[in-house]
């Protein structure tokens, strides 16, 4: 690292205002009151503006900010979610929920998943029904739980420019400073690093530390500094998106955001208080673009209230994410397809952990930032290996992308979690996982994707008592249920506060 103590971070330069831009803005504003923070984004650009499913980390985010939930939801459309509705991932018909609750132990004796298979007795009525979230989805229910007893977490869905115009105003009033402008050219300093930024009208903004939130151009990480991109498009196929919002449709509104597979992608779903988001993700090798759109207008709840856009990408990252004096955050650092929201949540984790890094005082040293970027990288290959677990254990074999996507040579990460599961009912985890156990098992048992033999432990409880801890935890969560308001209900009281 070039920087040899904290003062040469005193003026930090962001380069975009998309969500990662003014995410970043407003955490180092909050976090940094001793630098200047500048933000420069251009409105002839304009942000990509799709984005409307996070994760439930986002409420930390919020809550170090200092966000009112209401207020958040109000300035941005937004709703709750529980998780995401999987429809015709394994065979077409079948769907399941994975959702961010748990379903009790998740090993020994107790481990009610494995009692729920060991009895394989239908009056138990289906393995979702002991995680409280997903029989809360099933039922349109939400309610936040009570601070002492969190029995789930859960996310938000939201309109994305709203969302990125909501932390802009959070962020001015925390001092950082606005410059509009196309920048056109990028000065290097001696070493390497990034000096400062020309704008369209000849002005210059200078800094000593950049982070680069400038979306799939990646200006500075990307072009300027020429840090390769590793690609996983091999792993990942999907490289488009067709995107276009419908009218709200209906009272109802779900309290989670839908995937459902296709012929060569999947369709999303998100429910905004005021409309529902669409998309098609697909991979252009398996699909031309034009039947891709058909098909997401097929999808669609209501009539599109704009033409459909196409967005194009590929996923993967750069192969470091902080480099010089340019740290990378959001899109211009890399991509993953949004199967689990995963995007606002990786800038997120970006973000705590180069804050962290500043905040220790002096600059950060050669290992603090080859540490930084190892650990990044890890994120994404943790989520990467997770979005692809949804496509491997697929049973379709009804077109090019399914056949593919079975037959495919995994990583040895996923492949050795996957081999682990199937052996010895283990759901092992790495460092810098991004989903825990419980979510892995949900996409397994999602999946019907089962280990070949019970673990023996299981036998220590007797089956008549193992039928009772099921039933009546499946009981006590249907009457948590049943006395919760709708979704719809429950958000109109929070918006009305
Ligand atoms: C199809 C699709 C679906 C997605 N769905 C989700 C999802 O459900 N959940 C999720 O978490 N994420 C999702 N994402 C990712 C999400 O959209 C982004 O992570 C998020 O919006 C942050 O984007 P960004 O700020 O990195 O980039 P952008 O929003 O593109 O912002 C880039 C900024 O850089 C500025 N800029 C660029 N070049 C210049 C220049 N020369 N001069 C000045 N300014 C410049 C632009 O004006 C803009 O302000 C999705 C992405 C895609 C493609």
């Amino acid at each position: 690292m070039d920087a040899a103590n904290h003062s040469a971070y005193k003026r930090i330069v962001v380069v975009g205002g998309g969500a990662a831009g003014w995410m970043a803005a407003t955490a180092l504003a909050t976090a940094q009151p001793a630098s200047t923070v500048e933000l420069v984004e251009s409105e002839e650009i304009g942000i990509i503006g799709v984005g409307e499913a996070t994760f439930p980390s986002i409420r930390a985010f919020h809550k170090i900010l200092g966000i009112d939930e209401a207020e958040f939801l109000r300035a941005t459309n937004g709703t709750y979610k529980l998780g995401i509705e999987f429809c015709n991932w394994r065979t077409q018909g079948e769907r399941y929920f994975h959702t961010f609750g748990d379903f009790g132990a998740l090993t020994g004796p107790q481990a009610l998943w494995g009692q729920h298979r060991r009895l394989g007795d239908d009056a138990l009525g289906a393995l979702g029904e002991q995680c409280l979230p997903s029989v809360m989805a099933s039922q349109g229910r939400f309610q936040v739980p009570p601070e002492r007893e969190q029995f789930f977490n859960y996310a938000y869905h939201f309109d994305a420019v709203l969302y990125a115009g909501f932390l802009r105003a959070l962020a001015l009033k925390r001092g950082v400073r606005r410059t509009e402008g196309r920048i056109v050219d990028v000065a290097r300093r001696a070493d390497g690093g990034v000096n400062q930024l020309r704008l369209a009208d000849g002005r210059t903004v200078a800094g000593d530390l950049f982070i680069d939130c400038s979306g799939f151009a990646s200006l500075l990480l990307g072009r300027t500094l020429d840090e390769p991109f590793v690609d996983f498009s091999h792993w990942l196929p999907a490289d488009r998106a067709w995107a276009c919002p419908s009218g709200r449709n209906g009272p109802d509104l779900a309290p989670y955001t839908r995937a459902t597979a296709l012929e060569a992608g999947w369709a999303w779903r998100i429910p905004l208080s005021n409309r529902t988001g669409h998309g098609h993700v697909f991979a252009s090798r398996y699909i031309d673009e034009e039947r891709a759109r058909t098909q997401l207008l097929e999808q669609m709840d209501g009539p599109p209230l704009a033409e459909p856009r196409l967005l194009r990408f590929t996923t993967g990252h750069r192969a470091r994410f902080w480099v010089h004096n340019v740290v990378a955050l959001g899109l211009s650092s890399g991509f993953l397809e949004p199967l689990e929201s995963t995007s606002i949540f990786l800038v997120q984790s970006g973000l705590g952990r180069m804050i962290e890094l500043l905040l220790q005082g002096a600059a950060p040293g050669r290992q603090a930032v080859a540490d930084y970027n190892a650990g990044m990288v890890r994120q994404f290959e943790r989520v990467r290996d997770f979005i692809m677990l949804h496509y491997c254990l697929t049973a379709r074999r009804d077109s090019k992308l399914w056949r593919a996507m079975m037959a495919m040579e995994l990583p040895d990460t996923l492949a050795f979690k996957i081999h682990a599961w199937r052996q010895t009912g283990a759901l092992h985890q790495y460092s810098d996982e991004g989903f825990d156990a419980t979510s892995w098992l949900a996409i397994h048992a999602g999946m019907g994707h089962w280990p070949e033999r019970a673990d023996p432990a299981l036998r220590e409880m007797a089956p008549e008592a193992a039928r009772q801890a099921l039933l009546q935890r499946r009981a006590s969560i249907a009457a948590v249920v049943a006395a919760m308001p709708s979704h719809d209900a429950y958000l109109r009281s929070v918006l009305a506060r």
